[in-house]
């Protein structure tokens, strides 16, 4: 890696948002080294089969054993409390006083950019390395999604789209960003600390109005902002009601 100063940072486990986020910037500059470009928009692309618009019903679904795509380029993998990955795969990013943990994310290798997760063997396979304690997120993320799909084909994994098909998925994806996106969908979240100690959730939505959540003692639950951005207001509220969310520590 270039620059010293993140080889530096990215041995550490904890970071405020600003140096993550710094962080963050200057490992994706690097990323696209030997990368196809994307015929797509890949954020906006469903992880789940059932959501797909892209690839055909009866498309075979890839091995992960044999590709790894995903592990290897998605950087901002969100850890949530609740999840049950070991610490030294997970980078904790705090507020920026450093007193609590705002979210939490799976570290990359400073020099592959990989999941520290990822074990690639010998014989070229991908394997995950805590395929049994992997976060919720690596769980939703569907082999055979469009996402998937997408993301090996910049590797080089499956031929690109038909220009054809590239031109109807684009008018698929136009047709839902004009569809209006709820005022009820948060899209952003902070935690910030409230005047007697506690924390709150604060959702911003789309609608550019502020909503407090949530409040909780730092001591008994724990969240991460990710959990909360593109939900809608009463899903947050069933996440936040959900025992099994709260990280709870008692
Ligand atoms: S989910 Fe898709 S991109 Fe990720 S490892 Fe499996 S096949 Fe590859
Ligand atoms: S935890 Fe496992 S499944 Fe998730 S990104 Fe890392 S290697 Fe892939």
């Amino acid at each position: 890696m270039n620059d010293t100063r993140f080889v530096q940072i990215q041995r550490r486990g904890k970071y405020t948002e600003s140096e993550f986020w710094e962080m963050v910037v200057a490992l994706d500059a690097r990323k696209w080294t030997n990368l196809l470009p994307p015929q797509l928009p890949i954020e906006d692309l469903p992880t789940s089969r059932a959501k797909n618009f892209v690839t055909p019903v009866d498309a075979p679904v890839p091995d992960c054993l044999t590709c790894g795509a995903c592990c290897t380029f998605l950087f901002v993998v969100g850890v949530k409390a609740a999840d049950d990955a070991p610490p030294e795969t997970i980078w904790n990013v705090t507020d920026e006083s450093g007193e609590v943990i705002v979210d939490s994310y799976l570290k990359r290798d400073a020099e592959t950019l990989f999941c520290t997760a990822l074990k690639p063997t010998a014989d070229g396979e991908m394997p995950c390395g805590i395929y049994e304690k992997r976060p919720q997120t690596c769980r939703k993320f569907e082999a055979g999604s469009d996402k998937c799909h997408a993301l090996r084909r910049i590797y080089g994994f499956e031929p690109f789209l038909t220009v054809q098909e590239m031109f109807a998925a684009l008018q698929v994806l136009k047709s839902k960003e004009s569809a209006a996106v709820s005022p009820e969908t948060i899209r952003d979240a902070k935690i910030v600390k409230t005047e007697n100690g506690n924390f709150k959730i604060i959702a911003e939505m789309q609608n550019g109005a502020s909503r407090t959540i949530h409040t909780f003692d730092p001591h008994r639950e724990s969240w991460r902002q990710f959990q909360f951005s593109g939900t809608t207001l009463s899903d947050a509220q069933q996440m936040i009601e959900l025992p099994s969310n709260t990280g709870e520590k008692d």
